[in-house]
This record gives C-alpha cells, structure tokens and sequence, in this order.
C-alpha cells in the first residue's frame, strides 16, 4: 500500500461491534475479565489501549518500523529512549539540537552518569572523531531547527555501526511523508507527534517506533512502566489528523518552496535557510533522503536587528506569532528571543543564529494570503 492509503487506513478495522468506520475513543481505565487471565489483549489502559493501538500501528506503518509505541508528548518520548542506557554509556548527538532534548541530556540525564557529546553532524569526520567503544547511542535530528542543516542519515548510520552504536533520527521537522529513517538504516525513529503528524495544534504527543523487536520490547517496558502514555480522546484526535497527513504535507512543502523563493529576491532580506534552495550547503543530501523540503524555513534581514524582527512579527496579520510548529496554520517565531533564549549571543552567532532571524512555519492556507501578509509587515 502506498502512503496516501496507509495514512486513513493502516492500523484500522472497522469496530466489530457496531461496524463504526471510525477507530472509538475507548475512554476506559480497565477491561473486564471473564476470568483471571481471560481477557481480550487488554487490562489496564496503561499497558494497552484500543484506540492508542490503532495510532501505533497507523504510524508505525507510515514510518515503515514494525512496531511503534506512542508517549504523552514527544519528550515523553525521549525519555523513554534514554531509559535504554546506563552509567557510562555514551550518546553522540548534533549541536543544534531541539532545546527540550538539550535540556534532557544535560540536565537530567548526565546526572545520572550518561556522557554526551555534541558535534557538528554535516562534518562526518568530527562524528567519526566522537564516537568510540562506549558509544551506545547516535542521536540525530535533520532537518534541525531553526538553521535547517540537513544532516546525512545513511552516513551516520554507517559511523554509529563501525562502533556497534544504535540510530534514533528525531524526524518532527521532516515528518514520515518526507523522510522514512528505519529505510535508511536507523534503528529508532521518534517524533514530536504534536506538529506535523497531529496536524491541527490540539493534541500533544510523542511516538517512538523500531523493526528491532528487542528495541520495541524494551520501549514497551519504559512506556509501561514509567507511564507517559496518552489518552484516548487524543490518540483519536491524531488518527484523525493523520488522515490528511499526505495532502497537508503536500500543501506545506508548495507553500513553503513559494515563500522562500519570495523572501530570497527581497531587497530587504539578507538571506533564506531552506534545503530546497539548490545552493543550501547539503541539498544534495536532502535531495537524497527527503521526498520534498518541507514547509520549515528561516530568514534574516539586511538590518540585521531583533527590533527590526519585532517590527516585523508585530505587523504581521496571517500569521501568527508562536512557539511550535507543523498545523495548518502559519506560525512566525524569533528563535534568538524565544526558542533558543537560553543560548550565550556570541555561541548563538556563531550557528548564523542572528538578531533578526526569523522562523516561519508555512501552513496550508491561500499561499497568496501568506505572500500578502509577508509583504505588508516586510513594508
Ligand atoms: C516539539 C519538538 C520536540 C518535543 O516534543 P513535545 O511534543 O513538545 O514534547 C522534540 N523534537 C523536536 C524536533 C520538536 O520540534
């Protein structure tokens, strides 16, 4: 079955009790049993859920992993990950790293005697340099937020390997429709499922998914056990979502390709971070691993100020200002004030992470709508 198939069907049957197209929301904490240890595959809602079934195996499928497990937000999700490891294991990740993770590794992780390195993943001799026999983990995130770097998954996998270290790729910025990092060797693939999978800025949630039986074992036991699961009414929010995950990433990536296009032949814009632009330092890569370029840029301006980014964030009427990323609607951010606050300026700099940058989230409204509304507050 191709995507677009998957996406309304994989993991659903219709209800055999009443025949009802659409998966229930099973709002229940427990099932009954007809005598101990005679039950239908499901207990306790903790342990296993109908409708959370049904999005595991509807994402799992999109993702093409055997298995996937689903978290109450995508930190939720990590956490579950880094349960995996043990006092002196060490995990190799990117530098421009999503905050909350960064936040997780270093703050609550390192405590525990996990050592993480952090290096520039588009230069894969410094990877090579990082990992060594107490690897246990390569941890990537491509396209990474807000610079766009794009970072070559089959080559890391290759480096992790040649130490016996597993892949997990954090795929939110691509999404499953775009890049598929279980094909391209990856042990894990996880998600933020709040942005593009959920689709419509209601739900939050997390999914982590493997072909690795042992992995998904081991998942399953963290998610168990330690109990970040999501409810049912959110896990139908999101198979609901996920229906139009193919047409709405479609219309994204469109818009997304217009409005970079718009903002690099503007005389007031300095310069346009998107992997779809030819001359993007690793579009070859993107080209390679992605099956479109999304509808996540960035853009920095000739007055290369935060003030002349407020100016422009307050006047805009479409789109709106906000943490997030991936619904239907646009968003605009300023990394350097929001997102990525906590970052020294001279480190921040150094990444092109400048005064005036400004992130956008292209949504799927009239892309006429949004090119008007770029132009006004532009001015
Ligand atoms: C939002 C996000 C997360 C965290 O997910 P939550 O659902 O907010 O917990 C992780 N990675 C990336 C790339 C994200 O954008």
């Amino acid at each position: 079955m191709k995507f677009g198939t998957k996406a309304i069907h994989a993991g659903q049957e219709p209800d055999p009790s009443t025949g009802a197209i659409m998966t229930p929301i099973y709002q229940t904490s427990t099932f009954v049993q007809a005598s101990p240890g005679d039950h239908k595959g499901y207990e306790y809602a903790r342990t296993q859920n109908p409708t959370r079934t049904a999005l595991e195996a509807n994402i799992a499928a999109l993702e093409g992993a055997k298995f996937g497990r689903c978290f109450s937000s995508g930190m939720g999700a990590t956490d579950a990950i880094l349960k995996l490891f043990e006092p002196g294991d060490e995990i190799v990740s990117t530098n421009d790293l999503y905050g909350g993770t960064y936040r997780m590794f270093t703050k609550i992780y390192a405590k525990y005697g996990i050592k993480f390195r952090f290096v520039d993943m588009k230069d894969l001799d410094a990877v090579k340099s990082a990992v060594n026999e107490n690897t246990k983990l390569v941890w990537v995130e491509t396209p990474t937020n807000p610079m766009m770097s794009i970072v070559d998954i089959e080559a890391i996998v290759d480096i992790a390997k040649s130490v016996n270290a597993k892949t997990v790729v954090d795929n939110t910025f691509a999404s499953p429709y775009l890049q598929n990092p279980i094909a391209l060797g990856a042990d894990i693939v996880m998600h933020s499922v709040t942005k593009y999978i959920s689709g419509h800025s209601d739900v939050v949630m997390g999914f982590v998914g493997t072909s690795d039986p042992t992995i998904d074992e081991q998942i399953g036991f963290m998610q168990n056990s330690a109990g970040a699961v999501p409810g049912p009414q959110d896990c139908f929010l999101v198979l609901r979502g996920i229906k139009t995950l193919h047409v709405r990433m479609d219309r994204h990536c469109d818009n997304g390709e217009k409005i970079a296009h718009y903002l690099r032949d503007h005389d007031k814009v300095k310069n346009v971070f998107w992997p779809g632009f030819s001359d993007h330092p690793n579009h070859d890569v993107a080209k390679k691993q992605m099956k479109k370029f999304g509808g996540m840029l960035s853009f920095a301006l000739k007055d290369d100020s935060q003030d002349a980014a407020f100016r422009l964030l307050e006047k805009l009427r479409v789109f709106s200002l906000a943490e997030s990323l991936g619904g239907v609607e646009s968003l605009a951010g300023h990394p350097a004030s929001m997102t990525h606050a906590s970052i020294p300026r001279e480190q921040r700099l150094e990444a092109g992470l400048t005064d005036s940058l400004i992130r956008l989230s292209v949504g799927i409204e009239d892309v006429d709508d949004l090119l008007r509304d770029l132009e006004e507050a532009i001015g």
